[in-house]
């Protein structure tokens, strides 16, 4: 399954951006990926136009957002490695300032705002995963990651320019990194900006190249970075560690480290977001008489008073003896369910035992036994 973009490098904003650059970032993509102005490649746009209104969901709730900025996806979505909703396509109807002449304005008028390539660019994000141990994964812990990530170059600062010289102004864009064109079309003469093929948009030109970067202006880095893993946690969930991926252009952020969560399998529990749930087997004498048993709880054992006549199937729980609630202080419940094994293989000492405590069981002991009997005398007569 593909990973998730970043919500804010999905709307192309800032981590600073303000409520309403978010909003209008938002509305410049549903514009642009709207399928129906995307007769060529609906499938793509749709997709496209989904992504971005998970990610305006997410940063135009302020509770929200403040989830995503501290957990990333784990914070906003218990299911975060899951695809964006599994229903139709819906999501038009809050688009009533929809206006075809604006749109269209931005796709011949040249108002499309096209991001220059010589402009602050942010740096990857680099995706890692980790395996967590079931109760690291229900309690939190702390971990050592090594990240592979790209650095400033420290010997040119960035500037990719051998020591004592500096870039220069690319003469064939004039520093701009783009080139303007005019072409002819149907609908009058359009302008396009490509971008400029001898600095590759990058509006300067490196004469001598560093020598540590060879001109790239960073160097591949492993790093040691401490990482708080909340608990609760889960498999598929997301970590964004910020400023952890790769490092910017042109004065721009660096990307985030993004860790995938992987929860190894327990012998004994199973969990279901904040709960754990596992079987307990009983022997058929302990059911009947009840008494104490020390169940196992990701705290340890706890002692837990089977009660006289419990049935196969019972389910108990164990308040507060799950993991710790994502995003909270809380902790979920400890189902614990009962399994009521029958021996085999007794002798024949044991088994007169057996008949004559049968013997003497009056049936009306036996209520679902004795319920079924008269249903069935009910049903043949
Ligand atoms: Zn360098
Ligand atoms: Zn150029």
């Amino acid at each position: 399954m593909a990973d998730k973009r970043d919500y804010y490098e999905v709307l192309g904003v800032d981590r600073n951006a303000s409520a309403d650059e978010i909003k209008k970032a938002y509305r410049r993509l549903a514009k642009k990926y709207h399928p129906d102005l995307n007769p060529d490649d609906k499938a793509g746009a749709e997709a496209k136009f989904k992504e971005a209104s998970e990610a305006y969901e997410v940063l135009s709730d302020a509770d929200k957002k403040s989830r995503y900025d501290r957990y990333g996806h784990a914070g906003v979505d218990p299911n975060a490695a899951a695809g964006y909703g599994s229903g139709g396509f819906g999501g038009f109807g809050g688009f009533e300032d929809f206006d075809l002449g604006d749109i269209f304005g931005s796709f011949f008028g040249g108002g499309a705002s096209r991001r220059s390539a010589n402009g602050p660019q942010r740096g990857r994000d680099v995706q890692m995963s980790i395996d967590l141990t079931f109760e690291e994964a229900c309690f939190g812990t702390k971990k050592e990651v090594t990240v592979s990530h790209t650095e400033q170059c420290p010997a040119c600062h960035g500037s990719g320019a051998a020591e004592g010289t500096q870039p220069t102004r690319c003469t064939a864009c004039g520093g701009s990194g783009q080139v303007k064109s005019v072409q002819r079309t149907p609908f009058g003469s359009m302008q396009t900006v490509r971008t400029c093929e001898v600095c590759r948009g990058k509006g300067t030109i490196v004469k001598e190249p560093c020598k540590t970067c060879r001109g790239e202006g960073s160097l591949r880095r492993s790093k040691k970075i401490n990482v708080n893993i909340p608990g609760g946690i889960d498999t598929g969930q997301t970590l964004n560690v910020r400023g952890e991926g790769d490092v910017g252009k042109n004065g721009g952020p660096s990307g985030d480290l993004l860790i995938t969560v992987r929860v190894r399998p327990h012998k004994i529990f199973v969990r279901q977001g904040s709960d754990v749930m596992c079987d307990y087997p009983i022997s058929f004498v302990q059911a009947t008489l009840g008494g104490e048993v020390m169940v196992p709880t990701i705290d340890g054992n706890v002692t837990y008073n089977i009660p006289e006549g419990t049935q196969p199937g019972t389910v108990f729980r164990l308040k507060g003896k799950g993991a710790v609630k994502l995003n909270g202080s809380s902790r979920g419940d400890q189902y614990v369910k009962v399994q009521v094994e029958i021996p085999k293989g007794i002798n024949e000492k044991q088994k007169d035992l057996l008949r004559q405590f049968d013997d003497s069981v009056d049936p009306s002991k036996y209520k679902r036994k004795k319920s079924f009997g008269e249903k069935i005398k009910d049903f043949f007569e």
